[in-house]
């Protein structure tokens, strides 16, 4: 059994998935299975349910924000033009994505909606103190990126930004929205980060020169510079990860690895660590492209948020 089965899903990742590929992984499962086996089963095996968080929505909301500025003018990238976009984008997601309506219903309290977006617009702050957009041509937003490891493993996943300067060189941008504690997540960011370029080492030929964790609660800034060795390093702890995946999937056997994340973690009731027990290990079946995985916001903020 592999690690996260491929599908025939069309897209711009499957689309050129050599036959070798056999199985596909995104950097939030990933980190799940580095976080935690017993969390990555839940999720990548078990496919959970797990309900959206105020906070997580937030996250998804200020992620549509960010994308869509860079839609207008360089001159109309003020932070009252992302204000202005806030409740749009958010009734754009209500609607694409019905389940976010549940967090504030139409009979229940106006006032909590209405928080929620000043809140939004308050993480937005956070992004304008550290940069100015108006100054700024992404030359990627929001885009899917994919590379084959191993002859195997297609890895992929969505970056929130990618900047290329005039002389090509390359800079990965991560927007965090968590109110986490920033440093039980670094490390998970961090390897996030360089899963991405780790991608675009392979396809592009080019090493990143910036990795850029974008802090928009703490209005801070984070800059990592990665360099070819450690990428190649990087390369063969994500094989050996996909191989203790595929390993554990043959035996059945995800244990939990209770740390601070278990604060976020939507599964505790049916944790052993918490007294709780998970549910039979499911038949193998071809499951959901597991891009829409690596496409919605994770579970766990301030995780990949
Ligand atoms: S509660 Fe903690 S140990 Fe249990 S599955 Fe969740 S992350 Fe893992």
């Amino acid at each position: 059994m592999t690690a996260d089965p491929v599908t025939t899903r069309q897209s711009t990742a499957t689309a050129e998935v050599p036959a070798t590929v056999r199985a596909s992984l995104s950097p939030s499962r990933a980190a799940d299975f580095k976080t935690c086996p017993l969390l990555y089963r839940f999720r990548s095996i078990d496919r959970l349910p797990e309900r959206p968080t105020v906070e997580q929505a937030r996250g998804t909301l200020v992620h549509a924000v960010l994308e869509r500025l860079f839609d207008l003018p360089a001159t109309g990238r003020s932070p009252e033009a992302a204000g202005d976009l806030v409740a749009p984008q958010w009734d754009r997601l209500v609607t694409e994505q019905p389940e976010l309506a549940g967090l504030f219903p139409a009979d229940g309290d106006p006032a909590a909606r209405t928080e929620f977006l000043r809140s939004a617009a308050a993480l937005l702050e956070g992004y304008f103190a550290v940069e100015d957009p108006r100054r700024l041509e992404p030359a990627e937003r929001e885009s899917l990126i994919s590379a084959v490891v191993d002859d195997e493993l297609l890895i992929r996943g969505y970056l929130d930004r990618l900047d290329v300067a005039p002389d090509g060189a390359l800079r990965v941008v991560d927007y965090k929205t968590g109110g986490a504690p920033r440093e039980a997540f670094e490390a998970r960011a961090l390897f996030q980060l360089k899963f991405y370029a780790l991608v675009l080492w392979r396809t592009r030929g080019v090493v990143p020169r910036v990795l850029r964790l974008l802090y928009l609660r703490d209005a801070e800034i984070c800059d990592y510079s990665p360099d070819a060795d450690e990428l190649v390093r990087f390369e063969r702890t994500v094989v050996a990860l996909w191989r203790a995946i595929e390993q554990a999937t043959e035996q059945q056997d995800f244990r939990p690895r209770p740390s601070r994340l278990c604060d976020w973690c939507n599964h505790q009731a049916l944790c052993p660590s918490f007294g709780g027990t998970p549910p039979p290990f499911p038949a193998p079946t071809v499951t959901p492209d597991p891009l829409l995985d690596a496409r919605s916001r994770p579970a766990q903020p301030g995780a990949d948020e």
